[in-house]
């Protein structure tokens, strides 16, 4: 719709002008930066940073209704910069202009509701979130907008130029970094890091089809953030990592976008989201905090954070009930099916701290939780998922193993719909499919091929076998009819089918 046509009083918050006052704050002391350079751990004290807006109250002072308008008005433009995440713009990247914001598609996924066999399974209410229908097919794209635009940005103000980016990634990462970075050339060229073996071979296809420079490492994820961490330290490169607070600020969305999906009533939902490197949880709760703090939702929705047994030190940080006495330690990962996720040492761990202790604290309860699953059950109800017409990765499959859990624990209960993050696309991660149905998936991931979930295709063949058709070498048209006479009853019968009278 045309600016035009828009109510009077609405037109003038539609179309946002640079503003706010951004700063980068250290976790570890405090400290503030200018967010004129690209920071991504405090010099002082090498933790990592946030970014906050000295503004921020400015936008308290428009109505919490006025805001919930502007968005839903916003829905009608028809303004590329502001179809994706900056739909939000205020609240993710208030100083960058319109002109410099990169727009590939991201955000405003589908908010599915459960078919209703999975939800009785389930026990509980809910809807998937498919993020895996980003343009990279994951989550990370909202994170990569919002850095991509403010490198951009900087770029469009030669503050910075030839800017060489860089990741490590379990996959999802580097597959969205790339293609950022390749809609930027000339001006952005990316190298992403791979632990050698350990991201699928779709997730290996994305940065290479996007033109990267891919290095594969020996190790796992944690192991290669190590080296892109020194890289950044020693050598002038923009890391695309969620170390980087651009990345957080973007990945916000998903709560604003949760938010207005159910016309801002929180106060009965549930946000599940798996964690591995800890910069989704962390995004998502301070997405909400910001909401709830601009009066744009008045209850903070419950926040249950998913772990695989395999890799879960969150969840074991938060065993110890006494605040006091609890230890971040970083464990050693097994192989994981929710490889995406299979992080040992999260580096948004302060973040998962702070962030969570505050939402807390304004909940006035305890409103956060963590949750530890089996490597059988995010399998099982992965699979599960998508034959009830999802389209949910390993990663949505922990979700949704996770809600089950919360079930059994009774933080859910009959009064609440909970949304589960789908973070990328199933296909993504179906070579975890054909080795669960072929059984041959590893011993280490400690699973089980359950034989109800088990479908594989069958070859029918007819019973002449001299008479097949094939490419450049079609049959004649009797034995065609002959072969389709065959196969079709081979079928029906394979089908149950009785014939039509
Ligand atoms: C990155 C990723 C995660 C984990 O998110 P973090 O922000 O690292 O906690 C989960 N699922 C998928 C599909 C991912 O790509
Ligand atoms: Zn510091």
């Amino acid at each position: 719709m045309k600016i035009d046509n828009f109510p009077k009083e609405i037109q003038t918050f539609l179309i946002p002008q640079p503003q706010g006052d951004l700063f980068y704050q250290c976790l570890g002391c405090s400290a503030t930066y200018p967010i004129k350079e690209l920071l991504y751990v405090c010099p002082k004290c090498g933790q990592v940073l946030l970014i906050h807006n000295r503004n921020f109250d400015e936008l308290k002072k428009i109505p919490g209704k006025t805001w919930q308008q502007i968005f839903d008005y916003r829905r009608m433009l028809n303004i590329p910069a502001l179809k994706g995440i900056y739909r939000y713009h205020e609240f993710i990247g208030p100083n960058i202009p319109l002109n410099s914001i990169v727009y590939l598609g991201e955000g405003h996924t589908p908010i599915v509701e459960a078919n209703r066999q999975l939800q009785a399974k389930a026990g509980a209410k809910f809807y998937y979130k498919n993020d895996g229908q980003n343009p990279s097919a994951s989550f990370k794209d909202r994170g990569m907008a919002s850095a991509l635009s403010y490198i951009k940005y900087l770029i469009d103000t030669r503050l910075a130029s030839n800017i060489i980016a860089i990741c490590a990634s379990t996959g999802d990462t580097s597959a969205s970094a790339a293609l950022y970075a390749s809609y930027l050339t000339p001006d952005i060229k990316s190298a992403v890091l791979l632990p050698y073996k350990k991201v699928t071979p779709q997730q290996l296809s994305q940065p290479l089809g996007s033109g990267a420079k891919v290095f594969e490492i020996p190790g796992v994820f944690d192991d290669c953030m190590k080296i892109v961490e020194k890289l950044s330290e020693e050598y002038p490169v923009a890391l695309l990592n969620s170390k980087n607070a651009w990345r957080i600020l973007g990945q916000e969305s998903y709560s604003y976008e949760v938010a207005q999906d159910f016309e801002y009533e929180m106060h009965d939902k549930v946000i599940i989201v798996p964690i591995g490197n800890a910069g989704n949880i962390s995004a998502v709760m301070s997405g909400f905090l910001k909401f709830y703090e601009a009066g744009i939702i008045d209850t903070l929705p419950k926040i249950i954070g998913v772990q695989s047994e395999h890799a879960d030190p969150v969840f074991r940080y938060y065993l110890e009930p006494d605040v006091d006495k609890r230890v971040f330690k970083p464990v050693t990962v097994k192989p994981s099916v929710a490889q995406a996720a299979m992080i040992g040492n999260p580096v948004s761990m302060p973040r998962v701290i702070a962030i969570a202790n505050r939402y807390n604290e304004m909940s006035g309860r305890k409103n956060v939780f963590f949750i530890q699953v089996t490597e059988q059950s995010i399998m099982d109800w992965s699979l599960d998922a998508n034959r009830n017409g999802h389209i949910a990765c390993t990663q949505g499959g922990e979700s949704l193993a996770g809600l089950v859990q919360a079930v059994e624990q009774g933080i859910i209960t009959d009064q609440d719909i909970a949304i589960v993050d789908a973070t990328a696309h199933a296909i993504k991660f179906s070579g975890f499919q054909d080795q669960y149905f072929q059984k041959t998936i590893d011993k280490d991931y400690e699973i089980k091929p359950n034989q109800s979930l088990i479908n594989m295709p069958s070859l029918v063949m007819p019973e002449n076998r001299e008479k097949i058709p094939a490419q450049g070498k079609p049959l004649s048209d009797d034995d065609f009819k002959i072969f389709a006479d065959d196969i079709s009853r081979k079928i029906a019968t394979e089908l149950n089918l009785v014939k039509n009278s």
